[in-house]
């Protein structure tokens, strides 16, 4: 940035962010697409519910030592054991929980004397900001000119409330209309974000395209085509320096491209200790997921028994829906030595997984960006695919006569398809040659921040 220039002031509002909360990726980028903000010269400040497990000294924090993390305390709504909800379902006060937070967004800002060019928002739980700088904070002259920006990091949790909810919110019942926050007589959160806020991104271009469509776009298809203008589609990014396999702490042996052995003794390593049978030769699957249809487990629990009838074995990590539970505790006990089942969320056997695995499963019905298949290229793990969203951005198929590409994609939502690109995988995995190549590959590939980040600040600099 030019000496003197006045340096763009963005915050950026996340319900949750590594590594002080996280339930999926909208922590990771939470956690990391600001440090990167920073460095490409933006003076940015994040805030975000101070939950139960946050146990920091104060009301604030740092990113990196470098960005301010602003908690906002409730006791009554933030201090529980989980983000959103138990094993009975969603928390039944969610949509106080998050107007709460909304609210205290703005008011934040001046009791830290903080005035933005832009409040960067993401998904339904802080969604009502766009709105309230509109609606109740519009006449105050420290709000004017502020710019917002909403982010999809996916469509289908769109905070959606009864009728007899919308009274909570504080806005007057115009506000309760097609063209604002009403969805088939519900009131719609996210959907007033998509309607106020002066720019709509989402975490992938081709997600970006999807969701004006409606197998994609959970009855917001209509209202991003119209907004189509002001939608862009930016790829996320990881933290190389976290998910580093060259210095990790969390791994016993280290590797890079040009040193890739050390990934083989931390193969060995994971197998040992999840009681896998300690076989260099078997190809190794990972799958580290939440357990939810959109994950495309649907298909792996149709395909399980046939896979693991070949020469390979599964680990997964994942917690969610029950009956997945159920069938994984039934694959445990019927595959001893040769499927390591962890139901659970766990970040140390996460980062053990991405560097021993050599194949990692991830064949989503639909997925806006997908941090897993990115990380898993980071540490040579081969991604297996759907060709969707950010899935279809980020993984090429590998073509063993010009040894190009860094993964096997398959399209059509289908066991029998997801079943071949598996056995294409491991083909290649026995020749290795070709292997080695496309492990090379992977780990070449470059999904730092730096060039996503960058997309940003185009964009605010655009609105600001
Ligand atoms: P989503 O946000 O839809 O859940 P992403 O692929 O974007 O999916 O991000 C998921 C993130 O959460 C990744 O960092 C992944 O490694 C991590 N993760 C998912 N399940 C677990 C688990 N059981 N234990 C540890 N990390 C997990």
């Amino acid at each position: 940035m030019a000496e003197g220039k006045k340096k763009l002031k963005v915050l950026f509002a996340s319900s949750e962010v590594a590594p002080f909360s996280k339930t999926g990726g909208l922590a990771d980028v939470a956690g990391s697409l600001p440090v990167a903000l920073h460095k490409a010269g933006i003076d940015i400040r994040v805030v975000t519910p101070r939950y139960k497990s946050i146990n920091i000294f104060g009301s604030e924090a740092r990113l990196n030592g470098r960005v301010p993390v602003y908690f906002i305390e409730n006791d009554a709504y933030f201090m529980r054991d989980n983000l959103y909800g138990d094993e009975k379902g969603d928390y039944s006060d969610n949509l106080d929980r998050f107007v709460f937070f909304s609210k205290r967004i703005p008011e934040l800002l001046k009791e830290i004397d903080f005035k933005p060019d832009i409040i960067h928002c993401n998904d339904w739980q802080t969604a009502l900001v766009p709105v309230y700088l509109k609606e109740i904070y519009g006449t105050d002259p420290f709000y004017s000119g502020i710019k917002t920006v909403m982010t999809i990091h996916n469509i289908a949790y769109q905070g959606l409330f009864p009728k007899s909810e919308f009274h909570k919110i504080g806005l007057p019942w115009d506000y309760f209309t097609v063209h604002r926050l009403e969805f088939y007589d519900k009131v719609n959160i996210l959907k007033g974000g998509l309607v106020f806020a002066d720019l709509i991104t989402t975490v992938s271009p081709t997600y970006a395209r999807e969701i004006q469509t409606p197998e994609f776009g959970y009855g917001l298809n209509g209202l991003l085509s119209e907004r189509k203008d002001s939608l862009s589609g930016i790829i996320n990014g990881i933290d190389y320096n976290e998910w580093n396999p060259a210095k990790d702490k969390e791994l016993k042996y280290h590797f890079s491209p040009s040193r890739p052995d050390g990934k083989y003794k931390d193969k060995s390593a994971l197998q040992k200790k999840t009681a896998l049978e300690e076989r260099a030769n078997a190809p190794l699957i990972g799958i580290i997921s939440r357990l939810a249809d959109q994950k495309g487990l649907d298909l792996v629990s149709r395909i399980i028994h046939s896979l693991l009838g070949m020469d390979l074995q599964l680990i997964l990590l994942g917690t969610g829906e029950k009956r997945y539970h159920r069938l994984f505790e039934g694959i445990k006990r019927k595959f001893p030595g040769k499927a390591s089942i962890n139901l659970k969320f766990d970040a140390l056997l996460a980062k053990k997984i991405y560097a021993g695995a050599d194949m990692f499963l991830m064949p989503s019905r639909y997925e806006p960006c997908g941090l897993g298949q990115i990380i898993s290229l980071r540490y040579g793990t081969i991604p297996i695919v759907r060709n969707t969203g950010g899935l279809a951005d980020t993984i090429t198929e590998y073509d063993p006569k010009t040894t190009r590409g860094t993964g096997f994609v398959f399209d059509r939502y289908d066991a029998g398809e997801l079943f071949n690109a598996v056995k294409r995988a491991t083909d290649i995995y026995r020749q290795s040659g070709l292997w080695k190549k496309l492990v090379t590959n992977a780990m070449r590939c470059d999904f730092s921040w730096d060039s996503s980040a960058k997309e940003y600040v185009d964009l605010y600099k655009k609105i600001a």
